[in-house]
């Protein structure tokens, strides 16, 4: 149960004093839903409205409070003129200036002779002083509301700084003075502030540098939301490894066969990693590993090996994928080399319905199939195996660590492998993991030639339709990716539709459109007709990102590529990275185009390194975007930023692995004030679920 301290925060925002129904949208699509969100919108700048000078001593440029009274009012004489009111204070006069606003209410705002406290960046023009659209404009009586430092917001339409500023005050007033969570020697030590004193200062910065991440108030901050993640995973990971597990060695048999029918020698680090996960199957815990490796780079034929080790032992093994269509490969692939050695794969996804189901699921339960492929449709509660013992878990940044669980309680103390594609910075795997061990594949197979990769303006791409054209001449294939608008999939998907038409006109029937609204039987069956190129060139949205494996395509196109992440980028030209022929990708841009932008698309013109990318992404961008995109499961932090907050993470993961070293069913006082801070940080399911008991 939640603390009840906690109970004022985890309201809806509804809640708080002046949020009517819009408004409220607005807000949750801000911040969050919940009071506790408005906590952790912290401002990222301030505006210093405390230079209060007379007229004639304002310095341009700068923002001031002037105390004024209103002397005149100037109504345009055509549209383009704006609306002049002249105050003046005793040392001089000055012009306010209005650009399309109502006459009115300018008039009710500034009545001639009365006095105001204006406030607004002061300029000259033409010898007299002027400020355009003051930002304020108060009776005198309301001037130490506007005097002082105020916070600035990241804001959305809709929602002013003034009235954020409001809500965010009136959270700010449940907090209450939580028991300390921080050891007091370390706490001593470097520096740190309260909880709450931090959350004060960082919504009422002093200077601008009270707005900034390496400021005391947000070090506190980000400290307390790194070690509630921190201490959450190490939960997980102890109640996992206390559990005991079963040797599984096999005798090599099957394994011995598989790789005599390959027509290739595993690479060195294939080998590696493989011993690094029989050493696991083998000892008596249960295995929680993370394998990581490019696309490309051999993934599949690890993880076939791995659930051979299994089946050698009379065990069934389970594969998971994120989609369909991965599911499916994984099928063909790992089919074609166990029908031959007698070991039967059999695919579930939540298409397969009826009595194929049901003869699959009795099959299953009565040790007839020995792999089983599938989605999330393997977690379906009247799936039963007869003995499972390892599971794989493929592309796993898709499924949360509760999914990832509850598969393997389907099976007596199941070894589990997390395999994914996208290279994570070790950083990222600490916050994504905790510490759960993990293997690399930094190698792919010899005799790949490179994709020659290209940075082009979108001017250019008359000339790009161009040099495709002749391309496809010759039989070649090509995906052509629509760019990601915001996050509404409807406007990526307008995007895509309208360049499918463009490009229809030129190219006619060769060109095919998949997008993530279709059904997935139709996806499949334009992909289907891509594979066999009756289509030539494929126009999509990142749907393709995962699983695709069509050898034949190398040439991929990338429209607004600067909107990517560049481990989506990575990911995406991993698609053309399969076969042996060369290949080129085009990655278009739009202005304008930042300076990081354009140092992050030229990191994808320079290396193919995914571990070097996703490295490089992190410290360019920060570790919240590295993945591209929200559905990532990668814990996006709200105050920490991983690219300078990194060493604060190495420390809470320290402090974590002591707390439950210590107190791992959190009993000691400051055990019960980490739970606190765990609610904090929504880190529910830790407590609930891997409290040890
Ligand atoms: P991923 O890691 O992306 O899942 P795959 O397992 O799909 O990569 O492997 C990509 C391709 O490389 C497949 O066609 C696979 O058969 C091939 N492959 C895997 N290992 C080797 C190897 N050691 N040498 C040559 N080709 C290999
Ligand atoms: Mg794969």
């Amino acid at each position: 149960m939640r603390p009840q301290v906690l109970f004022p925060l985890f309201t809806d925002v509804a809640s708080l004093k002046g949020v009517g129904a819009n408004y409220e949208k607005l807000i949750k699509k801000l911040c969050g839903d919940k009071v506790v969100d408005l906590l952790w919108h912290l401002p990222y700048s301030m505006i210093d409205r405390t230079y209060q000078p007379k007229i004639a001593f304002a310095q341009d440029g700068k923002i001031a409070s002037i105390k004024v009274k209103v002397k005149e009012h100037i109504e345009p004489q055509s549209k383009k003129q704006p609306y002049k009111v002249l105050v003046e204070d005793s040392s001089g006069e000055m012009a306010l200036i209005f650009f399309k606003v109502y006459k009115d209410s300018i008039k009710k705002n500034l009545p001639i002779g009365e006095m105001r406290l204006i406030s607004g960046k002061v300029e000259s023009f033409n010898g007299l002083k002027q400020m355009t659209h003051p930002d304020y404009i108060v009776k005198l009586e309301e001037a130490t509301k506007v005097i002082g430092f105020e916070p600035v917001y990241p804001l959305t339409a809709g929602v002013s700084n003034k009235m954020l500023h409001k809500l965010i005050y009136q959270a700010l007033q449940r907090v209450q003075d939580y028991p300390e969570w921080l050891e007091a020697n370390f706490k001593a030590q470097k520096g740190l502030m309260n909880f709450r004193e931090a959350l004060i200062a960082a919504h009422f910065p002093k200077k601008l540098q009270d707005t900034e991440a390496l400021s005391p108030s947000h070090i506190r901050l980000a400290y307390d939301e790194l070690l509630a993640n921190q201490l959450a995973l190490a939960l997980v990971r102890q109640k996992v490894k206390k559990q005991a597990g079963r040797v599984l060695k096999g005798d090599g048999n099957l394994r011995q066969k598989i790789l005599s029918l390959l027509a290739f020698e595993l690479t060195d680090a294939q080998k590696r990693v493989l011993t690094e996960i029989y050493a696991d199957m083998e000892a008596p815990f249960r295995m929680l590993r993370l394998l990581q490796g490019d696309v490309g780079s051999g993934k599949t034929i690890v993880a076939l090996l791995s659930m051979l080790n299994a089946v050698e032992c009379g065990a069934q093994a389970a594969i998971m994928a994120p989609t369909e269509i991965l599911a499916k490969q994984h099928l063909e692939t790992m089919q074609e080399l166990c029908s031959k050695i007698g070991i039967r794969c059999e695919l579930l996804t939540g298409r397969v319905k009826g009595k194929a189901r049901q003869k699959i699921l009795d099959d299953l339960k009565e040790g007839k199939i020995n792999i089983l492929i599938g989605t999330h449709a393997l977690f379906v509660d009247n799936v039963e195996f007869q003995d499972l013992a390892f599971v794989v878990v493929d592309e796993q940044h898709r499924f949360g660590v509760q999914q990832r669980l509850s598969l393997s309680n389907k099976g007596k103390q199941t070894d589990i492998l997390v395999m994914t594609a996208t290279p994570i910075p070790r950083t990222l795997v600490l916050t994504a993991y905790g510490d759960m061990e993990y293997s690399k594949i930094d190698e792919v197979p010899k005799g790949r030639k490179p994709v020659e990769t290209s940075v082009l303006p979108l001017s250019k791409l008359n000339g790009v339709v161009e040099a495709l054209a002749r391309k496809l001449e010759h039989g070649c294939r090509a995906y052509w990716v629509c760019p990601l608008v915001e996050e509404s999939e409807k406007i990526d998907l307008a995007a895509a539709e309208e360049r499918f038409e463009s490009l229809k006109k030129i190219f006619g029937d060769k060109v095919g459109l998949v997008h993530g609204k279709m059904k997935e039987a139709e996806k499949d069956a334009v992909m289907e007709r891509f594979k066999k190129g009756e289509i030539s060139l494929l126009v999509a949205t990142t749907v393709i990102e995962v699983g695709v494996n069509v050898p034949e395509a190398t040439i991929m196109i990338i429209e607004h590529a600067e909107r990517f992440g560049l481990a989506q980028l990575h990911q995406l030209r991993g698609r053309i990275k399969r076969g042996f022929q060369a290949s080129n990708c085009i990655l278009m841009y739009g202005y304008p185009l930042s300076e990081t932008s354009h140092a992050r698309l030229n990191i994808m013109k320079e290396t193919e390194d995914g571990f070097l990318i996703a490295e490089k992404d992190l410290e360019l961008r920060g570790g919240g975007e590295i993945l591209g995109n929200r559905q990532s499961g990668f814990s996006e932090f709200k105050i920490a930023d991983l690219s300078v907050h990194k060493d604060l993470l190495y420390t809470a993961n320290k402090d974590a692995k002591m707390i439950v070293a210590q107190d791992a069913a959190l009993a000691s006082p400051r055990g019960q004030a980490l739970k606190i801070l765990l609610y904090l940080f929504e880190q529910d399911d830790a407590v609930r679920t891997y409290l040890a008991g």
